[in-house]
């Protein structure tokens, strides 16, 4: 859900609150047939708070068939503490969001859930991910006279929606999707269902819950991760297929696959960082994955140490799996402070090198006169990594040696992840021995793509066909980069109208 007005072709950038990690953009919930559906999206909401920290919205839907919506900047707790608040999102269904902010444009007409008024009746959508024809399918809707509220991509689905010649929402919803490219996991609510939606490659995660089923009937959960289900007390029902459409009514759940069947692109990153580490994505559990990360990557480049320490907190699950293969001892020679708010780190580079600082502390009994094995998660400016190194060195660690569990991060993402532009990747600009001598480390060493998949139980990278996007790996984009061969376009033309 990126914001366009300062991010004119969809092109991936750098968050004002960098910490120099990628950042999942959203989190979306969802629920039917529930006496409390807001406080339950608001659970749902807080347990999502890692995909999103800077707004959340509820949009609920009252059984006179009137919405409500409360938005806010902020976290989930600062929005929907209130009775007063939480009091007045009244209704059996609603649906919920939290926004990751790419830029410094944090209107509030771009919290989501974006809601419309059409002659159906209300529609309010909470979209994750990120559509990549976004600036060319808004051109053509403002030519053809919709006037966007927002500077948000997710708006295209309301227009697209509202121009469709088809009758139903149904049959409106998936004529927009049809015109739509890019990475989508949405939740929408109008007056007769509440509907879930994956695009055809599955990039985004959307899982299906179930709760109670008294006489009401069960309570239909939607939700970005397991780990929200959990948080409501709801059992896990399945996945939302990749281009699988799922409306739910008093009637049930119905399942609808208008795209035709496609390889799945999951995101892979998901794995690595993204998700919770309780959640289970795609039937794989994520804490354990990322031990198994750590396992291959202690088999690909094991070097002699006292120590192996995990940069916290994403770090941990792959350097316990990293100590136990590799028989070092396993410590928390670093020690995270998570009273850090995300505002109080502020975009210069010297606040950004002094934020590190403030959250990350060694533990100098742990790392001092040894040879320390750090384990992160991934590199991406590097400046975060250098001031970690810096930081363990001056706790007196002889020798520190950085261990990665993901490949080196070589290209942005345009799916629905805030990453900095290509240029700014470390990875994309050096070689692994300058990235070494950059970072400061005795020595430096990156799980490989083969490695990454065997961990998640595949042979390795089948080159032929990806069983995940893993585009900022590789290169690889399955789904289109239409705003970008757009923009590449124009730029050429003016070059060649200036020459
Ligand atoms: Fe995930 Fe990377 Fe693909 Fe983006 S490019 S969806 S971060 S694997």
């Amino acid at each position: 859900m990126p914001d366009l007005s300062t991010r004119p072709h969809a092109s991936p950038t750098c968050s004002p609150h960098d910490d120099d990690k990628f950042h999942e953009e959203c989190g979306v919930f969802g629920v039917w047939n529930a006496n409390d559906a807001s406080a339950l999206t608001a659970l749902g909401l807080h347990a999502l708070q890692h995909r999103g920290q800077e707004a959340a919205g509820i949009v609920s839907l009252d059984e006179g068939g009137l919405f409500h919506a409360h938005k806010g900047q902020g976290l989930v707790g600062d929005n929907f503490s209130d009775a007063k608040v939480m009091g007045l999102l009244r209704g059996r269904a609603a649906l919920g969001h939290n926004r990751y902010a790419t830029t410094g444009e944090t209107a509030l007409r771009n919290v989501q859930p974006l809601y419309a008024d059409f002659a159906f009746g209300g529609f309010a959508v909470a979209h994750n991910g990120n559509l990549t024809n976004a600036h060319v399918l808004r051109r053509n809707l403002v030519n053809r006279g919709c006037l966007f509220q927002s500077t948000t991509d997710s708006e295209c689905f309301i227009h697209l929606i509202a121009i469709s010649l088809y009758s139903t929402v149904v049959d409106r919803l998936i004529d927009a999707l049809r015109q739509v490219q890019g990475a989508y996991s949405l939740v929408a609510l109008h007056n007769g269902a509440l509907i879930g939606a994956r695009d055809p490659l599955g990039v985004r995660p959307l899982v299906l819950g179930r709760l109670g089923g008294g006489e009401a009937g069960p309570t239909w959960v939607l939700s970005s991760e397991t780990c929200a289900l959990d948080i409501v007390g709801a059992e896990f029902v399945r996945d939302i297929d990749p281009g699988e459409i799922i409306v739910i009514d008093n009637q049930g759940v119905h399942s609808i696959k208008p795209f035709g069947k496609h390889q799945s692109r999951f995101c892979i990153f998901e794995y690595i960082y993204f998700a919770r580490p309780d959640s289970i994505v795609e039937g794989t559990p994520v804490y354990e994955t990322r031990k198994r990360i750590g396992v291959e990557l202690a088999r690909e480049s094991h070097v002699p140490a006292d120590v192996v320490v995990p940069v916290p907190d994403s770090g941990v699950p792959a350097a316990m799996g990293y100590a136990v293969e590799a028989g070092i001892p396993f410590e928390l020679g670093i020690i995270r402070n998570h009273y850090v708010g995300r505002t109080f780190i502020e975009p210069t580079d010297n606040i950004r090198n002094l934020g590190v600082k403030l959250k990350h502390s060694a533990n100098r009994p742990m790392l001092e006169g040894r040879r320390v094995v750090l384990v992160d998660d991934s590199i991406v400016r590097g400046t975060t990594s250098r001031k970690i190194v810096e930081m363990v060195r001056a706790a007196g660690a002889k020798e520190v040696h950085m261990r990665i569990s993901s490949p080196p991060t070589t290209h942005s993402c345009y799916y629905g992840i805030d990453t900095p532009e290509r240029g700014k990747l470390m990875a994309a600009q050096h070689d692994l021995a300058e990235m070494a001598s950059i970072i400061g480390v005795d020595s430096l060493a990156f799980i490989s793509l083969d490695g990454l998949y065997r961990a998640l139980g595949k042979p390795g990278r089948d080159v032929a066909k990806p069983a995940y996007c893993d585009a900022c790996f590789t290169g690889d984009y399955a789904i289109a980069l239409t705003d970008q061969q757009d923009n590449s376009e124009k730029q050429l033309s003016l070059l060649q109208a200036s020459q």
